[in-house]
């Protein structure tokens, strides 16, 4: 199909909610990774030039529990990917998460503005390369030969979310923008809903989460429920009879 005659886009947001029922903890919700652990100690640049050795060994047992037997993309991953497939526009997915679930669903067009598992950045070089293996303070840059400065490609408090160009991009030439299992607490992407509707005021504007959020009334249509069993219906209706 010609490029002028292509529908509109589609922008999802997703966050923790939608890789729950795989076996992902959230943050906030009862039980939650915060509930958990005190982020201020492994999450922040602060907590790196604090004690190296603790945020690694948070990364390197997160990185293993998103491996654990069972952690599988769900019906929710899948019906987005559905969509990716068979809807005839762009299609893409601008996830809060760090895991890979929407890529092992089958999706192409995915967005990690929070970094993702599965790589490892230099702090010294800047260079960022795949990788799966533990790392302590003794790594050595396979680029540079700095010792004790690889980490988690992740995005902590405090630093610059990734891709932010192409996902404003995205969001100002979306007709339809999805949130879905997101807490709308987390900026910049608590925003991304009212920046669609200040540039583009007729896009249809959908919340899918397991509560009203904050950000509820910035929404047009709500649909609230777990994501396994509100996406895939949503995902069959706006296939077959679009989103109005
Ligand atoms: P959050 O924890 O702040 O909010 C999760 C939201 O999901 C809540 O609104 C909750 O009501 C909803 N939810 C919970 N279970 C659900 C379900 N089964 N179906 C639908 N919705 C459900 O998470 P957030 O908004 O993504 O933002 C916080 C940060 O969490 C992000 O920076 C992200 O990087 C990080 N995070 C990522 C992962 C992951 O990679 N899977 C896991 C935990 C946290």
């Amino acid at each position: 199909m010609h490029q002028d005659f292509l529908p509109p886009g589609i922008a999802v947001l997703t966050g923790a909610g939608i890789s729950k029922e795989s076996g992902i903890d959230t943050f906030r919700d009862e039980g939650g990774l915060w509930t958990q652990v005190d982020l201020e100690e492994v999450a922040t640049l602060e907590a790196w030039f604090r004690n190296k050795k603790k945020v690694l060994d948070f990364y390197n047992d997160t990185r293993r529990s998103f491996r654990a037997a069972g952690i599988v993309p769900n019906a929710a991953h899948e019906a987005l990917a559905r969509l990716e497939h068979d809807y005839e526009g762009e299609v893409t997915i601008i996830t809060q998460n760090i895991d890979l679930l929407h890529e092992q669903a089958g999706s192409r067009r995915v967005l990690h503005m929070h970094g993702r598992d599965g790589e490892v950045r230099c702090m010294a070089c800047e260079t960022v390369f795949a990788s799966d293996d533990d790392l302590t303070v003794q790594s050595v840059c396979p680029n540079c030969q700095a010792i004790g400065e690889l980490r988690p490609n992740i995005v902590w408090f405090g630093e610059m979310p990734l891709h932010l160009e192409e996902i404003y991009e995205v969001l100002e030439r979306c007709g339809l923008f999805l949130a879905i299992g997101t807490s709308g607490e987390v900026y910049p992407a608590a925003g991304f809903v009212l920046h669609v509707r200040r540039r583009q005021p007729r896009a249809h504007t959908v919340e899918l989460n397991l509560e009203p959020t904050g950000n509820k009334n910035l929404f047009h249509e709500h649909l609230y429920g777990p994501a396994t069993e509100i996406v895939p219906p949503y995902v069959a209706r706006i296939l077959k009879h679009g989103w109005r």
